[in-house]
């Protein structure tokens, strides 16, 4: 035991986010030396993801109900869930902007020809009272089994509510759940020291499936996706967190490291969820009842990745067919574009679905999303991790107002 210790402190001793960053850069390189080839490592992928799906469910249903015992301030719920609405509607629509803005400026559409034929069906857009007759659960065993998080969370709500008022008959579920969430963020820091493995799988075989000829006549197009994604993150995240949060920005750009860099490589913020939790608790200092709450609320609703890119892909085909977008239509835009992306599931390749809702209000002939659809992979990279830095961004913000954030740990330099 003493010995393989010491054989591998060298590895332990290195920062877990500098060991997902090789992974992330020796994938790449894999997939560009070996092409399809690199398939052969995409199960070292499957694996990890899986593992951390896996936590999702029982992560978030023990940290809600531990982190609501532990407020038993039903004010204080309600404007942690005021405040986080708020917030993440007002990031979207930044982001949603800055799309646009960007698009009109570099004009990544312009002279550009690809042709495209095929059918492509709008999605629906749900409706408020769906949405909301959605949310309570009729059997929270299904909920669980199904994962849908947000009736997890309702469940978790009431439960926790409950525990807490019923006082001292409710103390033995409220140990045992405790101790079953302490047993998940063990589990969570087991799960990730396999990610730089899985990570070098997940992108070894993306690189290796895409070659240049795919990616050199929508290279303008990813350029703005990157850019813009670039530009949300550092300018408006960071502005966020110091301007309303007094923070330092730089603290939370490392803190929030590893949750963008498994979100860059797997494309899924619901499946980055177990590591968002990690990374705003343990890098961050936000409490249990704060990230338990508002990380599975913001991978479930919170978008601005995917709002971002709708704004910037809408306009790219519009630019690319020649056709003239007025006020009204931006304006459009930035409202569908917004709720469409609430209503994306955190899953790889849901917002190119979301799309066809936004094309379709203004009219923009559906099949052109076939344009897009090969290269999307890449840009959901891209708009994924920007979904998930900004989660962690309002769920700072919220701790900070509450008083629920460990400043200590926030400026601590020593980020995992
Ligand atoms: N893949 C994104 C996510 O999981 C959603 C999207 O496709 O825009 O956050």
């Amino acid at each position: 035991m003493s010995t393989s210790q010491g054989a591998f402190g060298w590895w332990r001793r290195i920062a877990l986010w500098k060991k997902i960053l090789a992974g992330l850069a020796l994938g790449i390189l894999a997939g560009a030396l070996l092409g399809e080839n690199a398939s052969v490592f995409k199960p070292l992928g499957d694996i990890f993801i899986n593992a951390i799906m896996m936590l999702i469910v029982p992560l978030v249903f023990s940290t809600l109900v531990v982190g609501i015992t532990s407020m038993r301030d039903p004010q204080k719920m309600g404007r942690i869930g005021a405040r986080t609405i708020a917030l993440y509607l007002l990031t979207t629509a930044f982001a949603i902007s800055i799309g646009l803005l960007l698009s009109t400026l570099l004009q990544p559409g312009a002279g550009v020809d690809i042709s495209f034929d095929g059918s492509v069906d709008a999605s629906e857009a749900p409706t408020l009272a769906s949405i909301l007759i959605d949310l309570v659960p009729r059997n929270p065993i299904d909920a669980l089994a199904n994962g849908n998080i947000l009736q997890i969370i309702v469940f978790a709500i009431g439960l926790g509510i409950s525990l807490t008022l019923v006082g001292e008959k409710g103390e033995p579920l409220v140990i045992l759940f405790d101790s079953f969430a302490e047993a998940m963020y063990k589990l969570t820091g087991i799960v990730m020291a396999f990610a730089p493995f899985g990570v070098f799988g997940l992108i070894a075989h993306v690189s290796g499936q895409y070659g240049l000829e795919i990616l050199l006549p929508l290279a303008k197009l990813i350029g703005v996706v990157y850019l813009a994604s670039a530009l949300h993150v550092l300018v408006v995240y960071s502005g966020f967190i110091s301007l309303l949060g007094r923070l330092n920005p730089v603290r939370y750009l490392q803190g929030s490291l590893d949750a963008m860099m498994i979100a860059f490589s797997s494309a899924s913020s619901a499946g980055s969820l177990p590591v968002s939790i990690r990374c705003a608790q343990q890098n961050l200092g936000v409490s249990e009842g704060v990230s338990g709450f508002v990380l599975p609320v913001g991978a479930t609703i919170n978008m601005d990745g995917t709002a971002l890119y709708q704004g910037v892909v809408v306009l790219f085909i519009a630019q690319m067919l020649g056709i003239e977008l007025t006020l009204v239509d931006y304006g459009m835009i930035v409202v569908t574009g917004t709720l469409a992306s609430i209503g994306t599931a955190g899953v790889p390749g849901a917002g190119l679905i979301m799309l066809s809702i936004v094309m379709a209000q203004i009219g923009l002939p559906l099949e052109a999303i076939a344009v897009v659809a090969g290269i999307d992979r890449i840009l959901d990279m891209a708009r994924t991790s920007v979904n998930v830095a900004g989660d962690i961004m309002v769920t700072t913000l919220v701790g900070k107002s509450e008083g629920e954030l460990n400043l200590d740990i926030y400026n601590a330099d020593n980020k995992a």
